[in-house]
């Protein structure tokens, strides 16, 4: 028996990625194992699965062979807390990295989504405007190439970097690079106090917000036609200080201190079977992004102090009449977002809406990246056509 019929086995009905189903299924159980397995897998398409979470977002691939589940690459194998850092292997959910003791892995994320899949997506949420995204909590990244080679890339230490950061090159990749095993993130203390002020307040008060420096944590915005629009801004730190800058935050928009953020906080605005497209730009920018998007039917939430937004559309009917509403949509969006010095990406649709809409967009550096697949995995086996330009 060889090594691949000894770590695989037939896949089942749900082993599927965006409909294309897979013959096989694999889960390692530690990053040797992961790299006997893509040695023995030359020659198959592969794709990786973490929590799966959001696994049908993005484009679907072209073929698939072996499905990879991180979810046996599991634990934190090291805290050290002294030094604000954590190992942990690819499929921890990252339930556990948003509770260890006293400490914090500040990326806002569901909390069954993995480790390597938050990466690989270069997930973020509201806490962004603070933390940063996992590209820049990330320090340190165990790969498994798609030719079985093991590379670790940065380390343990927060400056540890010489040649070039190829942690941030896997960051955001969709795991069309290789396969994440292992990470190393930067922490956080746990605040001491979290207070939230929420007002009824126009998009472009958000300004105000940032020009006053409270150091927020976050800036959300919800706007939905026919609703007021709504800010939300969370503020962490000392007990004292904390009340303090809310309550010049809630003199400043005509709103209220709360201890509960609003039900809509972290809450991505697309039923399942909806359309749902990110939409980013310059700060200045982002007043006129809501105001395109909500006047198109949308409801949008998100980071108005980062630039960073998602648009939601509900469910259309279907057939003729989806695929046009749905392709309109992305049209005035992604005019809106250029105008923005920004992007939209389209991170789900319905399936039959979602083969006729170019997820992307424009893209600049296209080459620059197929140059790097090239090397990376010149038989373009590792999540074949998920990516930009059909990487
Ligand atoms: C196209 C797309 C865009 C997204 N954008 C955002 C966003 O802007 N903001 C946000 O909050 N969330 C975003 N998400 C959601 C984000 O995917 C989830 O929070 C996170 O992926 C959940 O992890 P998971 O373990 O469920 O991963 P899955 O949903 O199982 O996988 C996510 C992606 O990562 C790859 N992957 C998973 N594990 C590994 C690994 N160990 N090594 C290499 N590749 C791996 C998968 O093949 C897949 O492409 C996006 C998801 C997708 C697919």
């Amino acid at each position: 028996m060889g090594v691949l019929d000894e770590l695989t086995t037939k896949a089942g009905g749900e082993d599927a990625v965006g409909g294309v189903p897979a013959r096989l299924v694999a889960a390692p159980r530690d990053t040797t194992e992961a790299a006997a397995l893509i040695s023995a897998a030359q020659g198959l398409s592969v794709v990786i699965r973490g929590g799966g979470t959001k696994l049908d977002w993005g484009v679907p691939p072209r073929e698939l062979d072996l499905i990879i589940d991180t979810r046996r690459l599991t634990g934190v194998v090291e805290h050290a807390a002294g030094d604000l850092i954590t190992v942990v292997r690819a499929g921890t959910p990252m339930a556990e990295l948003h509770d260890l003791p006293g400490q914090q892995l500040a990326l806002d994320a569901p909390p069954a989504a993995t480790a390597g899949g938050t990466v690989a997506a270069n997930a973020s949420g509201p806490r962004r405007l603070r933390y940063g995204t996992a590209r820049d909590l990330l320090i340190g990244i165990t790969v498994v190439r798609p030719d079985g080679t093991i590379t670790k890339a940065g380390g343990k230490v927060v400056k540890n970097v010489a040649g070039y950061d190829l942690g941030k090159l896997y960051t955001g990749a969709f795991g069309t690079l290789g396969l994440i095993t292992e990470c190393v993130f930067r922490l956080h203390p746990v605040p001491a106090a979290a207070i939230f002020v929420r007002a009824t307040a126009p998009p472009g008060h958000a300004a105000r917000v940032l020009a006053g420096q409270f150091a927020a944590s976050a800036c959300e915005v919800n706007a939905a036609p026919g609703a007021e629009p709504e800010l939300a801004v969370l503020l962490e730190g000392t007990p004292a200080g904390v009340r303090e800058r809310a309550a010049a935050v809630a003199e400043l928009l005509d709103g209220e201190v709360s201890g509960t953020a609003p039900e809509w906080w972290d809450v991505l605005p697309w039923p399942d079977g909806g359309v749902g497209i990110k939409l980013t730009g310059r700060l200045s920018q982002v007043p006129a992004l809501v105001a395109t998007a909500v006047g198109a039917g949308a409801t949008v939430r998100g980071s108005a102090g980062a630039g960073v937004l998602y648009a939601g559309f509900p469910p259309d009917g279907e057939g003729a009449d989806a695929v046009v509403e749905a392709g309109r949509a992305v049209e005035l969006l992604r005019a809106a977002a250029v105008r923005a010095c920004g992007h939209a990406v389209v991170l789900t649709a319905p399936d039959g809406v979602r083969d006729t809409l170019d997820m992307w967009g424009p893209v600049p550096g296209l080459e620059l990246m197929r140059r790097v697949k090239d090397q990376f995995d010149p038989h373009y086996r590792f999540a074949p056509g998920r990516f930009v330009g059909g990487i």
